[in-house]
């Protein structure tokens, strides 16, 4: 028998199973502890504002000496704190301490889910977890899918997909041979817009559709917008629809896109990144109908789904569709088999090792089901709704639009004052107060100027918070008077 080299000491170390014990126990109940202190929402600021170079240089200095305990520690007090309920910025939903955990199990066993050798149960899970939102979204059996990593790469695949069924161009051999256009919403995320352009379209081949009072997409103009296309030589190939928006949370009619859509053979794809969740809440699911008549959806579970981020589904409601977008031989990867096996997923995503990230999703349906899902899903809009009936009665505040789901937009006012002033102010109060950290909120443009932008993220976030917000925001407002 030949003789293995000498296993280096570090690496034995390192590896060892009992120190893995004792700094898991320890990290356990730090995070913990931190869990219950964010969510008290007292005892640290929600977002622990340093300038960017500080920042670097403290990171640059930083030397823990082996201490795990003190980086993770260091970590916690120096990132934002989505548990918080002074949390209200980004769609960044406070993930389920079960799901986290799960995502220490997906770290450790690292299974890369490109083949189904190398990720078996996490590929079966995948399957279920699509398998359970194409029912939910009212799809026919022939729907299918997977998950992938981010609503932005969701998008991109969706419109890959798209292109790949509708025209007879052999895109893959030839590139573009037409100049095509998708049409979009004037909302639509900045993916969309990134997206075509990744596909070579350049800024033809995205038509935007104005969106109306409610910042959703004017369908009474779909027709204009095709054949204003097709007279100028371009040649429609979808149309990508929000459910809601990522600005203002705002469904757009997808009965009335579908019918468009099926009246002029295109591909439909909704952005459902942020609010298909509420696929989950009998009392909201009214916001997708028609969805089942989408070609493909997009739903991010890190978004309003309480999974760590990130955890996004691409839902076909023909799977088949699904297996032509990177129709290419990787033969180190696959053996030769049907076109359509369910179980190789590489085949129909962009990545090549992809993380386990239907366990943090199972791991939600196995502790606490889909009920976790309406529950939260359900509070949050009521709380949305109540936080905007807030801001109606208050005298110097203005609502942007009555919010359709957990987003509201909203701003400071002064009577005197016009919308590039009242833009100007309101971007200042947002920085002074998330500068100073008690409370994080985001900003966003409506009609040319900037609005304050809340998304109500967390359960623990009360009325008495955001009514302690809305003075916060009034003070500093008479600041700039
Ligand atoms: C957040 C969002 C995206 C982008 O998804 P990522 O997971 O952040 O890549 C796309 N579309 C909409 C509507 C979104 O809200």
């Amino acid at each position: 028998m030949m003789k293995s080299p000498p296993r280096p000491p570090i690496l034995e170390h390192a590896y060892a199973p009992q120190e893995f014990r004792r700094l898991g126990h320890e990290l356990i109940d730090q995070l913990a502890e931190y869990l219950a202190e964010a969510q008290s929402g007292v005892l640290r600021p929600t977002l622990p504002w340093k300038e960017p170079d500080k920042c670097l240089e403290y990171w640059s200095q930083f030397r823990a000496h082996g201490n795990f305990k003190e980086l993770i520690r260091q970590t916690l007090s120096n990132s934002v704190s989505v548990h918080d309920p002074r949390y209200v910025g980004h769609q960044i939903n406070p993930p389920l301490p079960v799901s986290a955990l799960a995502s220490l199990v997906v770290d450790l066993l690292n299974n890369g889910m490109g083949v189904y050798e190398m990720g078996m149960a996490g590929t079966a899970m995948e399957h279920v977890l699509v398998r359970t939102l194409s029912e939910r979204f009212g799809m026919p059996k022939t729907a299918g899918g997977f998950m992938t990593s981010g609503g932005s790469l969701a998008n991109l695949t969706a419109m890959l997909a798209a292109r790949a069924r509708l025209t007879d161009d052999d895109v893959w051999q030839q590139g573009n041979q037409r100049p095509l256009v998708a049409i979009v919403s004037e909302s639509a995320h900045y993916c969309v817009d990134r997206a075509l352009r990744i596909m070579g379209l350049g800024t033809r081949g995205i038509h935007r559709v104005p969106v109306n009072d409610r910042y959703q997409m004017r369908t009474d103009l779909l027709a204009e917008a095709r054949s204003t296309i097709e007279r100028q030589g371009g040649h429609v190939f979808a149309v990508v629809a929000n459910s809601g928006s990522t600005s203002t949370g705002s469904y757009d009619n997808l009965e009335s896109i579908a019918d468009f859509c099926a009246m002029n053979n295109l591909w439909l794809h909704v952005d459902g990144a942020h609010g298909a969740a509420v696929c989950f809440s009998p009392k909201h699911r009214h916001l997708l109908s028609g969805i089942q008549r989408a070609d493909s959806v997009t739903l991010d579970f890190h978004k309003l789904l309480m999974t760590p981020a990130i955890t996004s589904a691409l839902v076909f409601r023909n799977d088949q569709d699904s297996y032509r977008t990177f129709a290419q031989q990787a033969d180190y990867l696959f053996a030769a088999t049907q076109e359509t096996e369910w179980y190789n997923l590489a085949r129909r995503t962009f990545e090549c090792t992809k993380h386990m990230m239907s366990l943090k999703v199972f791991s939600i349906l196995a502790c606490h089901g889909t009920d976790v899902f309406q529950a939260h899903v359900e509070y949050l809009f009521e709380l949305a709704k109540t936080f905007a009936e807030m801001i109606r009665c208050h005298d110097r505040m203005e609502l942007a639009i009555d919010p359709q789901a957990n987003i509201v937009c909203f701003r400071y006012v002064l009577a005197d004052w016009n919308d590039e002033q009242l833009g100007r102010i309101n971007t200042r109060i947002r920085e002074q107060i998330v500068r100073a950290g008690d409370y994080y909120l985001v900003q966003t443009s409506l009609r040319g100027s900037a609005w304050l932008r809340t998304t109500l993220s967390n359960p623990w976030t009360t009325t008495e918070q955001l009514s302690t917000l809305l003075d916060l925001i009034d003070r500093t407002g008479q600041q700039f008077r």
